[in-house]
């Protein structure tokens, strides 16, 4: 191994784990005069061993200095923003926080966020088990011989853990992938199914009767998307993954977006955002949101905590910036596939928005939580009535879908939507294409109407219930 990756003159080098998203890959930052001027993965450190994805290394290279970074307290006077100082942020804050505060948590937020928030309602779009959101470590996947991966295209959340499936499949492993895309983990798989939602609770109930033979007799992993627990075939999944686990032992690990701690979802955010005057939201809550529960949004004193400009920002009555997670002592609470992993800040950060918060709230504590050992779910009928279904991810990029479209060869058209779907506010154009499931629409929810550069839509806009990933449209 050379003593060093970078050839570039630095003067100094900082390891770290990257919270990109939950893989947790080693980093090595190299740095001259505090500023970063190469990074590597660090080889030391599963699951990355040596890599880093494209996100990876554009939060920990390009965020700390990019143009787009919220660097002061903005205050909104009309449609603008004006800078103030830290003490006039301090005094809008006094004046104006009610009691009745719902907090929305995104990644970046960390146990000091948690200490300083768990006293009042914690919302996400993370997902929440109350049991152990995985059985085994990724880089033990290999040693399985049976996969039944369900949603779990790894680019859309922890890209370095697709290798671990493959590798699976390398050593004999029969893998079975299961979605409403035919994404690179289909493309992978030994058998695939590319089912609409419809069919894929078809699916679910048959998968004893399909596969049990080789539940009982092979090694085997169930990999479950977040996409599905965010569906309303949450419960039949959940009671399906009970059934493998206590019949056959299977290990599992619900893959993507994960949130550590209990809290409250999408939903019973937007059922309930007429019922408090102050929130303190992280990440982008707004572009869930349809244009009445926008503006109710902006009546209310809102303060958005984020490193970039988005949507939730721009609606927001003051905006604190944000460390981003190698800028401050961080522990991760989104990962699904570990003990929660802590890493020393390796950048400085100096605008600050806790100290502000902790000045005026005081230190709280974190109510103590266990994880159940056993996988728990509601017995509830599944209604699915409708024609047209939709299924909606993050993008790795913005560009994620021509990416897409680069790697794999479609068939199909141009078509208007509207000529299928009657949407009053807008013709949207897509692709025709064999690699979606019959009548369902992929969408991507980060292509939002934020963006500098491009048009987008927002899935609160678009959606009745932006809070299934997974759900019907029409
Ligand atoms: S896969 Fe996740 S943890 Fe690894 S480099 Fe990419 S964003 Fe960071």
């Amino acid at each position: 191994m050379p003593k060093d990756f970078s050839i570039k003159n630095f003067d100094s080098k900082r390891e770290g784990l990257c919270f990109g998203c939950g893989c947790e890959c080693g980093y090595i930052l190299y740095l001259k005069g505090g500023k970063v001027i190469d990074v590597y993965g660090n080889p030391k450190v599963y699951p990355g061993m040596g890599s880093l994805c494209s996100k990876g290394i554009a939060y920990l290279y390009e965020g700390p200095s990019s143009p787009f970074r919220i660097r002061s307290f903005l205050v909104r006077e009309g449609e603008n923003f004006k800078e103030i100082s830290r003490e006039e942020a301090k005094s809008l804050i006094r004046q104006n926080l009610k009691e009745k505060v719902a907090v929305f948590v995104s990644p970046f937020f960390s146990l000091e966020d948690l200490k300083l928030f768990s006293r009042f309602d914690l919302y996400s779009d993370y997902e929440f088990v109350p049991f152990k959101p995985s059985t085994l470590k990724p880089w033990l996947w290999p040693q399985k011989k049976f996969i039944l991966a369900l949603f779990s295209e790894f680019v859309f959340s922890d890209v370095m853990l697709e290798r671990f499936v493959i590798d699976a499949k390398e050593r004999g492993a029969k893998v079975i992938g299961v979605s409403s895309l035919r994404d690179a983990l289909l493309l992978k798989s030994s058998e695939s199914y590319l089912l609409n939602l419809k069919e894929l609770k078809e699916f679910l109930e048959g998968v004893l009767e399909r596969y049990g033979k080789e539940f009982e007799s092979l090694p085997s992993l169930v990999l479950i998307g977040d996409a599905l627990l965010k569906s309303p075939l949450r419960n039949l999944t959940l009671k399906l993954l009970k059934v493998l686990r206590e019949n056959f032992k299977v290990d599992y690990s619900i893959v993507g977006n994960v949130f550590r701690y209990p809290h409250r979802g999408l939903k019973e955010f937007k059922e309930n955002l007429k019922d408090y005057e102050s929130f303190i939201l992280f990440g982008n809550p707004a572009r869930y949101l349809n244009d009445q529960e926008l503006k109710l949004l902006k009546e209310k004193f809102v303060i958005s905590v984020t490193p970039f400009p988005n949507l939730t920002a721009l609606n927001s009555r003051l905006i604190l910036p944000m460390p981003l997670f190698h800028e401050r002592d961080y522990l991760n609470l989104f990962s699904p596939y570990s003990e929660l992993r802590e890493s020393k800040r390796t950048l400085d950060f100096t605008p600050g928005y806790l100290e502000v918060l902790l000045d005026l709230l005081g230190e709280g504590e974190v109510l103590a939580f266990e994880e159940e050992e056993e996988i728990s779910f509601k017995d509830e009928d599944v209604n699915l009535k409708g024609e047209v279904f939709y299924y909606y991810e993050e993008g790795l990029t913005p560009d994620y879908c021509k990416w897409f479209y680069l790697t794999y060869p479609l068939e199909g058209q141009r078509l208007l939507i509207s000529q299928d779907l009657n949407l009053s506010f807008k013709d949207l154009k897509v692709e025709r294409t064999k690699n979606l499931a019959k009548g369902t629409i992929f969408l991507q929810s980060s292509f939002e109407e934020y963006q500098p550069f491009l048009e987008g839509v927002r899935i609160g806009k678009l959606l009745k219930t932006p809070y299934y990933k997974l759900g019907v449209f029409k």
